[in-house]
């Protein structure tokens, strides 16, 4: 075992032990945008908790008010009323405990590969060779080792988004909150991230909030799916995925995954004053006809 190993071994045990912190909890959450006669309920009276480790996505039309309710996860934005909080204290401001990866990359520019994911520590005074100790063995852990000294500007998009997620993952934070972080790449190497993202979770497990409007993203990687309506944002539907891991590929094309699609699908283009479409008690719609 060599030393960037052995430390991503003993970053690993540590990351088990600290899974039992990250639990989220909201209760009649609401949050308002804009000022003065422009204000407006972006979030309304939403409740949900999360488990410390979970994989949830927030599943949405655009414009529902996702981003709005990771910002106040982030500590960007402050509720307008209700509670959120995480390990039962109230989320003030922003935090390397909450680390944010967005759809662009925001790596500075400046610094190359193993400065960028180093940044945390170095604020934090963590000393020069402890820094580049920790951040190599995190950037094996996404598998980028060989670009630890190339320029942000001489990666490609997949590899900048790996970089993202090291950078943040470095600090060991409770909850991973991920906007569209996949929305910007081609077809095939989103995929690739998708996998990419299951398999560094599941080494390093930390509460991840991941969100997305694609249903076949959030079926495929999430534990659980929470479902807004569209503007004002509500919850309308608490969706366990309860498909075996690790997930591979061929899970989108099996009926099963077809069938929670066309759900989610269902409420997505449900209409306001109509029942809400809803699964069966096996878990499945009652409309098989996919
Ligand atoms: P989503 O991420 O689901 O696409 P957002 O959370 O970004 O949606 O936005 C929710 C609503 O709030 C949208 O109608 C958007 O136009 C509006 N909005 C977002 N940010 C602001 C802001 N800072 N001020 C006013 N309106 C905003
Ligand atoms: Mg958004």
């Amino acid at each position: 075992m060599t030393i960037y190993e052995n430390h991503a071994h003993e970053q690993q045990s540590e990351h088990v032990k600290a899974v039992e912190l990250g639990r989220i909890n909201a209760k009649q959450l609401s949050i308002r945008l804009g000022a003065g006669a422009n204000e407006f309920e972006a979030v309304q009276a939403v409740d949900f908790t999360i488990k410390p480790g979970e994989f949830v996505c927030l599943l949405g039309p655009s414009g529902c008010g996702k981003s709005t309710l990771l910002g106040a996860l982030a500590g960007h934005i402050i509720p307008a009323s209700g509670i959120l909080d995480v390990d039962a204290q109230t989320i003030d401001g922003p935090s390397p405990e909450r680390g944010m990866v967005f759809q662009h990359h925001t790596l500075f520019p400046w610094l190359n590969v193993i400065d960028n994911v180093a940044f945390g520590l170095k604020m934090r005074g963590v000393v020069k060779a402890d820094r580049y100790e920790q951040a190599l063995a995190m950037l094996k852990q996404v598998g980028l080792e060989d670009v630890a000294t190339r320029w942000p500007s001489q990666l490609s998009g997949g590899m900048q988004q790996r970089v993202e997620i090291a950078r943040v993952l470095i600090n060991k934070p409770r909850l991973l909150l991920m906007d569209e972080p996949f929305g910007a790449l081609d077809a095939q190497t989103r995929m690739k991230m998708q996998q990419l993202l299951l398999d560094i979770w599941g080494r390093i497990r930390t509460t991840l909030v991941f969100v997305t409007h694609d249903i076949d993203e959030a079926l495929f990687l999430a534990d659980r799916i929470l479902v807004m309506s569209p503007r004002p944002g509500r919850i309308i539907e608490n969706l366990p995925v309860n498909f075996s891991r690790p997930r591979r590929t061929e899970l989108v094309t099996t009926p099963e995954f077809m069938l929670l699609k066309r759900h989610c699908l269902d409420l997505l283009n449900h209409e306001e004053g109509r029942p809400l479409p809803r699964l069966s008690p096996l878990g499945l719609p009652t409309d098989t006809n996919v």
